[in-house]
């Protein structure tokens, strides 16, 4: 199975992607976090998008689309995969489109997670994320606070509120979001591949969702 999962942020887009890896062996692809570690090793690309990151702004297309054409034409190529946060354009989109026809991969679906921005913004600012490289685990203090406050259960380390989950950020992020996402559903309803869902509910009914809304066994 191959899916995009098409959200803004905070609608549970990572939350899904795990998910859907975990339990129908899928490679999830998340742009964001492939952007964040370039960031922390401080390579060219890293330098180069930190400060965009952190502005809530989106990445140049080209730098993420090269990254995600040299995962899938390297030697790990996922067969199956879900995508988390890519493409964010239609121009991303367009680009997908070419390199999985040239690696004779099809789509089976997109799913649109749907939720209004105020409710974003409130989820978001309950997110609280471990900064350990090698870790990532994320919480949220209303639906899923950590055992111990403030700490990550998986590493002990103290967790932070990411920069760019800061209030006037995710305001920023939300309407690079509205501002580039229309044309890009637009693109997969017409390739007959977009299936909505709502993000509102628990993580497991939402899962439940899209995996009846993409017909997978
Ligand atoms: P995410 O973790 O998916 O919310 O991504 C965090 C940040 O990384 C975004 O706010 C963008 O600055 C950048 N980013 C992630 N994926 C993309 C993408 N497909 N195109 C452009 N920028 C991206």
């Amino acid at each position: 199975m191959r899916v995009v999962l098409i959200g803004p942020p905070g609608s549970g887009k990572g939350t899904q992607a795990g998910l859907l890896g975990a339990r129908l062996n899928l490679t999830s692809v998340g742009t964001g976090e492939i952007l964040r570690a370039a960031v922390r090793q401080n390579t060219p690309i890293g330098q180069a998008v930190g400060p965009l990151i952190n502005q809530g702004l989106l990445a140049p297309d080209s730098v993420v689309n090269d990254l995600v054409a040299e995962l899938f034409r390297g030697a790990q190529r996922p067969d199956n995969f879900v995508t988390d946060g890519y493409p964010r354009t239609l121009a991303q989109a367009v680009a997908f489109d070419a390199l999985l026809r040239q690696q004779f991969l099809q789509l089976d679906a997109v799913v649109n997670l749907a939720i209004g921005d105020d409710e974003v913004v409130r989820r978001i600012g309950n997110r609280r994320s471990c900064p350990n490289p090698t870790c990532g685990a994320s919480y949220n203090l209303l639906t899923r606070p950590p055992k111990k406050a403030g700490i990550c259960e998986r590493c002990g380390a103290a967790l932070v509120l990411r920069e760019d989950d800061r209030e006037e950020t995710v305001r920023r992020r939300l309407n690079e979001f509205h501002r580039c996402t229309d044309s890009l559903l637009e693109h997969y309803d017409r390739q007959g591949l977009l299936r909505t869902v709502s993000a509102l509910d628990p993580a497991e009914t939402t899962f439940a969702n899209i995996v009846r809304s993409t017909g997978v066994k």
